[in-house]
């Protein structure tokens, strides 16, 4: 067999299409314009590249952007004071604090600061709780990617056996919820799980979010099942150079699967896509104005 290729990019270009849309909406119908404000602290150079193209597409979705970048040194109290100012900002409706942070400041402090109303990123306790109490919420990017790339393949994940490998609080958690609020069957992976192959193989749907490099192998995969890789490593190549690989071994995979997502080209740009939509719902939100309608609204 080999796998239908689930295409990211291509997905997240038609997302952002209609986001654009509901935002020219929005500025027609209501003179609204949501706003998205990103904060990176030092020179992480990876954090440079996302918070960059964050910006970019921001603008190109119609939608207000705000960059503040500040200094390695920054202390805790400029950082949570910059976040004060963006939550009582009435033209910014999302925050964005990029991870990670440098030592001096605790990121759950940081995370804790933020208005909820306005958590993008869907890391405040406050919306993870509401998320897995089953209330609208606004949800982690990379874990609404997965879905809306799950359900590109199946319409329906009702029933289906989801296992899902990891379980940090940015992507197996909020996607275990996510799952089970599509009634999925749901079985989490971690470090310290028995026979990982095994359960790996009861998967109609496998979300590998694992941080190791082409971990998940070929013959872990259940014939014809969706495979979603969320992984994103860099390893190098003969060259000396080095290649972005993610947590699954993609060509054995690929023999297996029914569809499966490419790293790079998967998983990654819908990422971006979800904050974009999530800042949209943020500011419908905030001004009391419903969401325009889109094509895409998993969850
Ligand atoms: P974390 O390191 O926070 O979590 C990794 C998870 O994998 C943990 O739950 C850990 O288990 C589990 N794990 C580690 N080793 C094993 C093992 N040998 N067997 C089974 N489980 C294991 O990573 P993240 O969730 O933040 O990220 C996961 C991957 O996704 C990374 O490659 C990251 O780069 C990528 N990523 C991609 C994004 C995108 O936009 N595409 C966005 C965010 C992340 P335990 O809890 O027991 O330690």
């Amino acid at each position: 067999m080999t796998a239908r290729i689930i295409d990211g990019k291509a997905r997240a270009e038609a997302l952002r299409k209609e986001i654009a849309a509901a935002t020219r909406q929005l500025a027609q119908a209501h003179g609204l314009v949501p706003g998205l404000a990103v904060v990176l602290v030092g020179e992480n150079p990876a954090s440079q590249v996302y918070v960059h193209s964050k910006a970019k597409m921001t603008v190109e979705a119609g939608m207000h952007s705000v960059e503040h970048r500040l200094p390695e040194t920054t202390s805790e109290a400029e950082l949570l004071t910059l976040v004060g100012q963006l939550n009582a900002d009435p033209a910014i409706h999302g925050i964005l604090v990029q991870l990670p942070l440098p030592k001096q400041i605790d990121g759950q402090k940081v995370l804790n600061a933020l208005d909820p109303a306005k958590d993008v990123d869907g890391f405040h306790p406050m919306n993870a709780g509401r998320l897995a109490t089953g209330l609208p919420a606004l949800v982690p990017c990379t874990p609404l990617g997965c879905v809306i790339l799950a359900k590109s393949v199946h319409a329906s994940l009702e029933g289906m056996e989801a296992v899902v490998i990891g379980r940090s609080n940015i992507v197996g958690k909020p996607l275990v919820q996510l799952l089970l609020a599509e009634n999925a069957t749901v079985t989490v992976a971690h470090s310290r799980t028995k026979n990982l192959a095994e359960v790996c193989r009861r998967g109609d749907l496998v979300f590998a979010a694992v941080g190791r490099a082409q971990f998940v192998r070929g013959d872990w995969i259940k014939p014809g099942a969706t495979v979603i890789d969320v992984g994103i490593n860099r390893i190098p190549k003969d060259d000396g150079k080095s290649r972005i690989v993610g947590d699954v071994a993609y060509d054995e995979a690929a023999g297996v699967a029914g569809a499966i997502t490419p790293v790079p080209g998967g998983v990654g740009p819908m990422t971006i896509a979800c904050l974009l939509l999530n800042t949209v719902r943020a500011a419908c939100a905030i001004a009391g104005v419903p969401l325009p309608a889109m094509g895409i609204r998993p969850g």
